[in-house]
């Protein structure tokens, strides 16, 4: 997750997007870039930090261009640093992109496109886009959006520009969200409704597989075939704190009704086309002899990353059929445990920075073992200090109770149990397939939960159905037990452990 903005009209082009970005900064903070048209060329500054660090970067310089791009980065591919923050260019730096989401394969476009020469800079899954479009670019920015958005998968809300067609974004959308924000002889462009609301209460929300053509004079959207769509403008009521909360009461609550979005995240090019694989990239360097050779996991880990963890034991030792003990993350370290180098300890930590459970991975390595570290923020300190990293990709995490980040954990742990099952030879390739099938439906699961929800409905009902939603927490491991759907009905008043 992550605020991406844009701006064409007459106006200073900076100031509307270092305001845009400021107002989305909620919906991720480890870096902050922007590019506009100057003078012909483009002009890219893009810092890792807040936008405070972006803004010192830009120095008071005093741009003309009426025409840009922002981002504020919540990282998913490639660490916080300046290199991966967005926009990202192509080889030439004649066209850019911003990005919110997480193209899952890229590994084997940038394969592709590194070998007809493409030079790629950063580590992120982004650079891809600017690349695919200048690839398929021939004088029509959006001919060449459309063509590379129909190599994608995965999830994107992404706003590209070019230096040749300085008055022309185009915005392309497939499972995040971009909102139009409709001005006069100006349009704006962003993730979010609260960076519109400064300037304009008319907005069109994008649909998944639209693409936009926003210019000063107007905005047209089309489908993937290029057949223009009629869209009905949205005229926004909320004021700009309910707008940041997504028309909430609470982050809570929000966070809440993003679980069947963080769920999908989490298993985005997790599962393999057929459905009877995990596939875990991350954990490549653990190779066949390491994991034959695990004696026992440790898994630990503070507040409901530890409630993770015992779900996690069950899951491990069910499946895997290796032992687990679960500590929290305060007790592990003054415990002295009885770690060797042939024991794997899983550290869990949503912020990556839970101080406890850095002090037990790092006696965990002193003693040998390899870390695996679950953890939802790229670049974070533990993600940093653990030998392998599986990111949960639910997005910024802003509610001090957790939800999203904890079921999200749950699947984490649901994946690895299978991969590691499937590699110790623990069970038959038609087990790990109803097991995934299950796990599959979960996202959906949980939209149809929080549908229940009546449109408008108070704090009341809401809540209700977010005693519903974290039950689903808990059922994760009920649909590991069952090697089957949730059956939610009928089960919704049982509330289980987790
Ligand atoms: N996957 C992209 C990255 O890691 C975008 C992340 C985001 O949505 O902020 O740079």
């Amino acid at each position: 997750m992550c605020g991406i903005v844009g701006y064409v009209g007459a106006r200073p082009a900076v100031p509307i997007l270092i305001d845009g970005l400021r107002r989305l900064e909620y919906r991720g903070y480890d870096s902050a870039g922007l590019v506009i048209a100057e003078n012909g060329s483009l002009v890219v500054v893009k810092r890792a930090g807040t936008i405070g660090v972006l803004v010192g970067a830009l120095d008071g310089t005093p741009y003309n261009s009426t025409v840009g791009i922002g981002h504020t980065r919540w990282a998913t591919h490639g660490a916080p640093t300046d290199v991966n923050a967005h926009p990202h260019t192509d080889c030439g730096g004649h066209l850019a992109v911003v990005h919110n989401g997480i193209i899952e394969n890229y590994l084997a476009i940038k394969a592709w496109l590194a070998g007809l020469g493409h030079k790629f800079k950063s580590e992120t899954d982004t650079e891809v886009l600017p690349h695919l479009i200048e690839h398929y670019y021939d004088g029509d920015l959006r001919a060449a959006v459309l063509r590379a958005v129909k190599h994608l998968g995965g999830s994107y809300a992404f706003l590209a520009m070019t230096r040749h067609e300085p008055c022309r974004l185009i915005a392309a959308r497939q499972d995040s969200p971009l909102v139009i924000g409709l001005g006069k002889g100006e349009n704006f462009v962003a993730s979010d409704i609260p960076a519109l609301l400064p300037y304009t209460r008319d907005t069109y929300l994008l649909n998944d597989g639209d693409l936009a053509e926003v210019t000063p004079d107007g905005v047209q959207v089309f489908d993937l075939e290029d057949k223009p769509q009629a869209r009905e403008i949205f005229h926004v009521t909320w004021e700009a704190d309910q707008a940041e909360k997504g028309g909430y009461d609470h982050f809570m609550l929000k966070e809440i009704f993003e679980q069947p979005k963080a769920l999908r995240d989490t298993l985005r090019g997790r599962l393999s086309e057929e459905g009877a694989q995990v596939r875990l990239e991350e954990l490549a360097p653990l190779d066949a002899g390491c994991i034959e050779g695990i004696r026992r996991v440790f898994i630990t880990a503070c507040g409901t990353a530890y409630h993770a963890g015992v779900v996690g034991k069950y899951l491990l030792e069910k499946l895997a059929r290796i032992p687990v003990e679960v500590d929290i993350a305060s007790e592990f370290r003054y415990r002295n445990p009885l770690i060797t180098p042939s024991d794997l300890v899983i550290v869990v930590s949503q912020s990556g920075e839970t101080a406890d459970t850095r002090a037990a991975l790092r006696e965990a390595r002193a003693k040998g073992a390899r870390v695996v570290a679950i953890t939802n923020v790229v670049g974070s300190s533990i993600a940093r200090e653990a030998d392998l990293v599986f990111y949960t990709w639910a997005g910024p995490e802003i509610a001090v109770a957790s939800t999203k980040a904890y079921v999200t954990q749950l699947v984490a742990f649901v994946l690895l149990a299978v991969w590691l099952a499937g590699r110790r030879g623990e069970f038959a390739g038609a087990e790990a397939k109803d097991i995934l099938a299950a796990l599959r439906e979960v996202p959906a699961q949980a939209a149809a939960v929080l549908e229940q929800a009546p449109a408008g409905a108070g704090g009341a009902c809401r809540y209700a159905a977010a005693e519903h939603i974290l039950f689903i927490g808990g059922g994760l491991d009920y649909a590991v037990a069952m090697g089957g759907g949730l059956k939610l009905k009928g089960r919704s008043g049982e509330r289980r452990g987790g």
